[in-house]
């Protein structure tokens, strides 16, 4: 086997994933951090395995430390207890008011448009009526979207017995089989096993696959299983946004006085609302659309020097198949991927 890039660093992506290593009797030196199917490095949970470990002031500080008290916020669950079926913050005070916001928010500024002199407006005085219930189902649909995605699963990693009960239910999407040899980590706050891939998130209290990031705004992680769908609502948000925009200048006429302003207040700040969030929404779903054509997630792109996996691969990005391979996974499949046969599979390692 030729020299690997990432030898001397941690046993390569064998390693990376707990896998034991295929040389062993060459006499390579394995770091335990990579063996031990602890937390990943990086997430700051706390390591299951016992030992002394080889690490720096920081690092060692941050592995010592405590799992945070259940009672604190974003805190874990004691190893064993039972953890909460859904998203923590979906019925939570925070989830609450995010959603009552985008709600109010959405329906103020529809309201506004309707209500002022725009081309809505005149289109129903007119009694051309396509138009603008055309706008109000898709600005209902943006809404059903952002609620749909903001409370399913985002992709929360289960716990062996509930894997168990999946498939004696037979449920469409059961999470895949990792290949037996693989040592797969163990989360350090929730106890399941990790996948490839997944990351714990302190906000939800759950590992959740292919982790991507928490989204305060829907008050969600988005992973594996919501974030197709999350696309989708960024996609359907700015379309709404860009008429909405479009219907606002509309309605405005400008005119260098005090009765001007006090007439037209409302729809200007809807307007100059609506182009902020036009802004946030095209460079969230552009950042996100090259992602995922790269086949790689905000916290791996964020976190690359400090995620295991992405360190010890012989590839920049061991995920990627390519654009077209890359899209057709994420919006096409309907399957979970088990991520580890991919990774090995492009490491030219044997599962
Ligand atoms: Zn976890
Ligand atoms: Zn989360």
């Amino acid at each position: 086997m030729e020299a690997r890039r990432c030898e001397g660093k941690g046993g390569g992506p064998r390693a990376a994933a707990g896998l034991p290593p295929t040389n062993a009797g060459r006499g390579r030196k394995e770091t335990p951090v990579l063996t031990q199917g602890g937390a990943e490095p990086g997430v700051s949970a706390p390591r299951l395995a016992a030992g002394p470990q080889p690490l720096r002031g920081g690092r060692r500080a941050a592995l010592r430390k405590p799992a945070p008290s259940p009672a604190g916020p974003g805190a874990a669950p004691p190893p064993g207890a039972a953890r909460p079926s859904g998203p923590a913050g979906a019925m939570g005070a925070g989830g609450l008011w995010a959603r009552a916001a985008h709600t109010a928010l959405s329906g103020g500024l529809a309201l506004g448009l309707f209500l002022h002199r725009t081309d809505l407006q005149k289109q129903v005085e007119c009694g051309e009526l396509l138009q603008p219930l055309i706008f109000i189902l898709l600005g209902l649909c943006s809404v059903l979207l952002y609620f749909k995605v903001s409370l399913m699963d985002p992709g929360f990693v289960k716990s062996e017995e509930e894997v168990e009960a999946d498939k004696s239910e037979e449920q469409s999407m059961v999470a895949p089989q990792v290949p037996s040899n693989i040592k797969m980590r163990r989360c350090g706050y929730c106890m399941v096993k990790q996948p490839m891939r997944a990351k714990h998130c302190q906000l939800c209290q759950h590992c959740v696959r292919r982790y991507d990031h928490h989204c305060p705004w829907i008050e969600n992680c988005v992973g594996e299983k919501n974030h197709p769908l999350f696309i989708v609502y960024l996609s359907a948000q700015l379309v709404v946004l860009l008429w909405g925009g479009h219907v606002a200048w509309s309605g405005l006429y400008f005119e260098q006085s005090w009765e001007w302003l006090q007439h037209n207040i409302l729809l200007l700040m809807s307007f100059l609302m609506i182009v902020i969030f036009t802004i946030v929404v095209l460079l969230l779903l552009i950042s996100h659309l090259y992602l995922i054509s790269c086949n790689t997630t905000t916290w791996e792109f964020m976190s690359h020097h400090r995620i295991s996996y992405l360190r010890h691969s012989e590839l920049e990005n061991p995920f990627d198949q390519g654009v077209i391979l890359n899209l057709w996974r994420f919006f096409c499949s309907c399957h979970l991927t088990a991520w580890e046969k991919i990774y090995f599979h492009r490491n030219n390692e044997p599962v």
